[in-house]
């Protein structure tokens, strides 16, 4: 089946599963392993859309709950789809609205049908099914859609996680049958089944068999354990085509990526970086900084002495610190340009070792830098 997005693989890392590849959209080349910045209410928050590109973010996610609730995707639709509505003309990455309908704790019912809840905004009933979000998505005109989806908790028993499977794989089969406009938009599915092998096993082979133009590796980072995720994801990613483009949700910490990088996955997302700038946090190349410590009152040095972001060219970390303890807007915008600017020189970084087979060297570095161990985990 011809799709509208296709993967190409450029170079594969000598030590490890890590690829370099591009995938072309009807809004452009995406160069892989990417991080995709969120944009939630149609909107990278404090940032305009040319500020998202002109750092060198080649993709955005969306958030199809929220739009849905809020201005309402058929209003999106009147205004020629959500990429001329937020005046952002690079590829567009949408998820279901699943994750978030199953995070509303107690405002919801799930039926095979789909799932009935409470609007987190003003309380009014509505009902998603598989059916429901791909005419959501449609309307968006995202460039890549994914698929109505249950993420179960950890930890959860398995029997649930088995049955949670079950609709999974139904609402898989019921997204695809709904989706007509392939030629514009392409429909990743989602692996489920928690932390049990046979289940992964299971959830993979019922997408793969769809032949999909993509494919994403869901509820893990769900809370469970670092060492058991990572376990998880080595046993999934081998299940996926190797044609195709590999994502795993939610996933965007700097060790997260570098371990699903390391393991083969193309594409991240994690509202991280812009939601730790608007509490005054930077991700910098020796790990991140708290700009409300004091030591930072008379520090006139950029944030990050390696980056050449805007906000490193201009401003001080003492004049950032100032605002940030003002409460000024500024302050976060600062903040989550230089953030998103660093990931995504980080990603940049990231492919270019792995064109130059040294993806294992530069890992181990970045960690010593950022993390000040080789392990990547937080002393
Ligand atoms: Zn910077």
């Amino acid at each position: 089946m011809k799709h509208s997005i296709k993967y190409s693989l450029i170079k594969k890392d000598n030590k490890t599963a890590a690829r370099r590849g591009v995938i072309s959209t009807p809004h452009g080349e995406i160069q892989t392993p990417v991080f995709m910045p969120v944009g939630t209410a149609a909107t990278v928050k404090a940032m305009r859309p040319e500020q998202v590109e002109d750092l060198g973010a080649e993709i955005i996610l969306s958030n199809t709950y929220h739009l849905y609730l809020r201005p309402g995707h058929e209003l999106i639709r009147e205004a020629g789809g959500l990429h001329k509505f937020m005046n952002w003309n690079k590829p567009i990455l949408t998820d279901s609205g699943g994750f978030q309908v199953f995070s509303l704790k107690g405002l919801r019912k799930i039926t095979d049908e789909g799932v009935m809840f409470q609007s987190h905004i003003d309380g009014s009933r509505h009902e998603l099914t598989p059916e429901k979000v791909i005419e959501i998505q449609t309307a968006l005109g995202s460039d890549i859609m994914m698929a109505f989806d249950e993420c179960p908790p950890y930890p959860a028993d398995k029997s649930y996680v088995e049955q949670s499977l079950n609709t999974t794989i139904a609402w898989l089969k019921r997204c695809k049958k709904a989706h007509h406009n392939t030629e514009k938009q392409a429909l990743f599915g989602i692996m489920q089944g928690g932390m049990h092998y046979d289940l992964r096993k299971r959830s993979a082979e019922a997408i793969v068999e769809l032949d999909l133009p993509g494919y994403s590796i869901g509820g893990l980072s769900v809370g469970e354990p670092k060492e058991l995720m990572l376990e998880v994801l080595d046993y999934c990613v081998d299940f996926l085509p190797a044609d195709k483009p590999r994502y795993v949700m939610g996933v965007g910490t700097p060790d997260y990526i570098f371990e699903g990088v390391e393991r083969g996955v193309d594409m991240f997302d994690c509202v991280l970086p812009t939601r730790v700038a608007r509490n005054g946090q930077a991700m910098t190349s020796e790990g991140p900084l708290n700009l409300k410590n004091k030591r930072f009152e008379r520090d006139f040095s950029p944030l990050d002495h390696k980056c050449d972001c805007y906000t490193c060219r201009n401003y001080s970390r003492a004049y950032i610190r100032h605002l940030v303890k003002s409460n000024e807007i500024f302050g976060s915008m600062l903040l989550s340009n230089h953030n998103l600017a660093f990931l995504v020189n980080m990603m940049k970084g990231i492919r270019k070792s792995i064109e130059e087979d040294r993806f294992t060297e530069f890992k181990r570095d970045f960690y010593e830098s950022y993390y000040g161990n080789e392990s990547g985990n937080k002393l």
